[in-house]
């Protein structure tokens, strides 16, 4: 199905590094590499593997402020003053963050080029959806919001309507801000609830403005959804939407922290629901966008457990040749795994025994997610002239 693909990936995406502890570690980008490495992701014909290029500076200005961006480059060397939501427990300041954030945006603005100037058909920078930073303000582990700028990026280069899909389990507020007037970029975001989760934006009811009303869609679900409830969410809301939307090009935000071992929120993905969501995008690119599909990462922080299988599948998937659940893990792999003397046991198979089926939705349906489906089919559906009522829509 995918004849050219790029991978974007360079060792120095690692100095995307918020020290310490933090739970946006650079270890699970690192693992990932690995374990994609040792199955024989990236000999697949179709991709070809690019080192990113730092964005300019220039760049940076189509989302971030002036003031904002002099602060991320003055941060490192003035600590107490930086201002702008750096230096937070959720954003501290390191070295070289500004370079290492440009690096990471150069990434995505390189995998949106070679989907929009027809070198292949898809692009991922799995370093990059950072999708909480906002124009003026570092959030949520992010410092410069890559989605919103590679979307802005292709507007400039005349694309005239971009859908963007974030899985993460967080609302993708940051780039939903950036495009929220504008009816150019139609943002879908699947996550768990507002009331229960950071950033404590993504109620259905926020649906765009002005000019942009009705391109901007959320699912917000309830803790402990599980692949079946999560995947019947997403067929009950996305492919309507996109079809209805007719993007030039997908945008997706892959943030695997949806995971049931994930230590930061609470919805109950497995890596085989996550898996077939992948898929599912993929589908969905070939179908609407043909083929122009740029992948991004997120959050993640199941770090041995869940980013690298995650993650794995997904290039897989983007490369065309998808890795078989049922793959046992490499020994290199694990060696990798315990020489670093990580606490959490590796794991040892590429799938987790789920089936990632789903039942479709039909209105009525009297549980919590189908309460949500509905609720978001009511607010958005008829801004797309849909109608929220109809399952075929
Ligand atoms: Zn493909
Ligand atoms: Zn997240």
């Amino acid at each position: 199905m995918s004849d050219a693909v790029a991978v974007i990936w360079d060792d120095a995406m690692l100095e995307y590094d918020l020290g310490g502890d933090h739970p946006l570690h650079p270890i699970r980008l690192e693992l990932t590499i690995a374990l994609a490495r040792t199955l024989g992701v990236f000999e697949a014909p179709a991709i070809t593997r690019l080192a990113p290029i730092v964005a300019d500076e220039e760049l940076l200005h189509r989302i971030h402020t002036p003031a904002y961006i002099d602060a991320v480059k003055r941060a490192p060397h003035d600590p107490y003053g930086a201002g702008h939501g750096l230096g937070t427990p959720d954003n501290p300041i390191f070295d070289r963050m500004h370079e290492a954030s440009s690096l990471i945006v150069g990434g995505s603005i390189q995998a949106a080029e070679w989907v929009w100037s027809g070198k292949g058909d898809h692009a991922a920078n799995i370093a990059g959806g950072l999708h909480h930073a906002m124009a003026d303000n570092a959030s949520g582990f992010c410092v410069y919001n890559d989605p919103a700028l590679a979307i802005s990026w292709l507007l400039g280069q005349g694309a005239q309507r971009i859908a963007y899909v974030d899985v993460d389990v967080h609302h993708g507020d940051g780039v939903q801000a950036a495009f929220y007037d504008d009816p150019r970029v139609l943002t879908i975001s699947l996550h768990q609830s507002p009331l229960s989760l950071f950033p404590g934006t993504g109620f259905p009811e926020e649906t765009g403005r002005g000019a942009g009303i009705g391109t901007s869609i959320n699912v917000a679900l309830p803790p402990r959804t599980d692949d079946g409830g999560w995947l019947r969410a997403f067929h009950s809301v996305v492919p309507s939407a996109l079809r209805a939307f007719a993007p030039d090009v997908l945008v997706s935000q892959c943030g695997c922290d949806a995971h049931r071992d994930d230590p930061l929120a609470d919805l109950a993905l497995s890596i085989d629901g996550q898996r077939a969501s992948y898929g599912a995008m993929h589908d969905l690119a070939h179908e609407i966008c043909d083929g122009r599909w740029l992948i991004l990462g997120g959050g993640g922080y199941g770090l041995i457990r869940c980013v690298p299988r995650a993650w794995t599948h997904l290039l897989a998937i983007v490369g065309g040749r998808p890795v078989d659940p049922e793959t046992t893990i490499p020994a290199e792999w694990l060696e990798d795994v315990h020489k670093r003397k990580l606490r959490a046991i590796p794991p040892t198979r590429m799938t987790e025994d789920e089936s990632a089926a789903y039942t479709p939705w039909e209105p009525g349906g009297a549980d919590a997610i189908d309460a949500a489906i509905q609720r978001t089919r009511r607010a958005s559906f008829p801004l797309l002239g849909l109608d929220p009522d109809d399952p075929r829509d």
